[in-house]
């Protein structure tokens, strides 16, 4: 008998893009999710089932064993904080940068330098508080969960943190990015009890995973 494993991720372009990293590994999807209403999809292979959950749920499924890996952004990851997951792969999909913007004419460096109390908006509470104390800035964040672009247009904040890809979103809103906080790119997360218990389905998986993954 095999141990059947399964495998969280998000729709969109976490899960175009694992969609050839699974190929590799020889699972193919029987679903599509983006014309699906089933939120667990199964594959070729009658050990493997994967479940489509929202992008910052997956560490969650995946910590308490509810799926034994996922795949998920750095950004997510850094949010949830990691724990009870095994990080072993970077999978340099989805890739884009943490940034801090502000307005076009909104002089950041100034407000840096001055020691300003700076209104931050973003979803990313736990990396924006991180990234400002370790500047010794002193700011105000506030938390929005999507559409952060608005936020200093409107008078919300003077900044936020958000990422960023083309900056294509940020010139549309006449907002710059000032300051890069980190790279961002997708991860294999994998719970630690079942890199134990299922290792005989898990390692093979990791390893076609891994030798699919673009070497930068
Ligand atoms: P939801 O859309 O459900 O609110 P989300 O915005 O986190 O959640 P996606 O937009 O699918 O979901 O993003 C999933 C992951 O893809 C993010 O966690 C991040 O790691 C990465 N990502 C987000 N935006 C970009 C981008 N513009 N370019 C490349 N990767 C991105
Ligand atoms: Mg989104």
């Amino acid at each position: 008998m095999t141990t059947g494993i399964t495998i969280a991720l998000s729709k969109g372009r976490i899960f175009d893009d694992t969609v050839p990293l699974l190929k590799a590994a020889g699972v193919v999807a029987l679903d599509d999710p983006e014309t699906s209403r089933k939120l667990i999809l199964p594959t070729n292979r009658d050990n493997v089932q994967l479940i489509i959950v929202r992008a910052s749920d997956v560490p969650t499924y995946v910590q308490y064993g509810a799926a034994d890996m996922g795949v998920a952004g750095k950004d997510v990851l850094q949010e949830h904080g990691g724990s009870g997951l095994y990080q072993p792969l970077d999978l340099q999909i989805a890739r884009c940068r943490m940034m801090v913007a502000v307005r076009d004419e909104f002089d950041y460096e100034s407000a840096v330098r001055r020691g300003a109390r700076v209104r931050v908006a973003t979803k990313y509470l736990r990396t924006a508080r991180e990234h400002f104390a370790e500047k010794g800035m002193h700011v105000d964040l506030i938390k929005l969960y999507g559409s952060m672009e608005l936020a200093p247009l409107v008078g919300l904040a003077d900044a936020i943190v958000d990422l960023v890809s083309s900056g294509n979103t940020l010139k549309a809103n006449h907002l710059k990015a000032v300051e890069e906080i980190m790279p961002i790119s997708a991860r294999l997360v994998i719970n630690q009890a079942a890199l134990k218990l299922k290792r005989e389905t898990i390692q093979p998986m990791l390893e076609a995973f891994s030798a699919a993954v673009p070497k930068i």
